[in-house]
């Protein structure tokens, strides 16, 4: 073990992991429950956000089927929704929801959002600072070398504004979903609402990423000033 035994700055994480948690659940059953829950003109999630997106002069945008739940997502270098099994055939308010959140992210390219196109710059980085972060700085603990833990942090830092940009795109994705379902009259006032919970609980789950990750990054501060003490 490099740290104590009881190490207390494991406490600062706490908040984030339940938090985190608390998120998930609420995601997993808002989704439960509004996936039971079929829209009124019957038309799939695939078929609506098709028709939403050439209205919004995008129907270029390739719509595509991916495995698993939950899994949906778009993939701005290839210009592709990807649909998860449980979205794009169905009906749902839930399934209409994530789908219109989708087609959001779209259209956000489409605007060139300057968030997005951040977020897109930074994914090659993130990727290698969330890997790195951690071993670098408990090298620079184990070698008492101050420079390497200072790297570490700032790795984690990029990390963490990441997850910070992250939190206007979300939004804005969802604010442009409702947007495109309340103006084409698609859904009853009931399902515009269920579809905004659903969305509602998957925009908290990135409020906890970022919550969770700046605690880290705190808890990595805290641990290098106590090596330097
Ligand atoms: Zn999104």
């Amino acid at each position: 073990m490099y740290f104590p035994y009881f190490d207390p700055t494991y406490l600062l994480v706490i908040p984030g992991l339940i938090l985190g948690l608390w998120a998930q659940a609420k995601v997993k059953s808002t989704y439960h429950k509004y996936s039971r829950i079929p829209t009124g003109r019957g038309q799939s999630a695939a078929q609506v956000v098709g028709r939403l997106l050439a209205q919004e002069g995008a129907g270029h945008v390739q719509i595509s089927r991916t495995r698993g739940t939950l899994t949906d997502h778009y993939d701005p270098r290839t210009n592709t929704l990807r649909l998860s099994e449980g979205v794009y055939d169905s009906a749902s308010v839930a399934a209409l929801g994530i789908a219109a959140h989708e087609a959001g992210h779209a259209l956000q390219k489409q605007e060139n959002y300057p968030f997005l196109a951040l977020r897109s710059m930074m994914v090659p980085v993130v990727n290698i600072g969330s890997h790195l972060a951690w071993p670098i700085f408990v090298l620079g603990i184990i070698v008492s070398w101050p420079p390497l833990m200072t790297a570490g942090i700032v790795l984690f830092g990029l990390v963490v504004l990441f997850s910070l940009i992250t939190l206007p795109v979300e939004f804005n994705a969802s604010r442009r979903a409702m947007q495109m379902l309340t103006s084409c009259g698609h859904l009853t006032q009931a399902e515009e609402e269920g579809a905004r919970k659903v969305l509602n609980a998957a925009a908290m789950t990135y409020v906890a990423s970022f919550v969770s990750a700046a605690l880290q990054l705190l808890r990595l501060v805290a641990l290098a000033n106590r090596r330097r003490d």
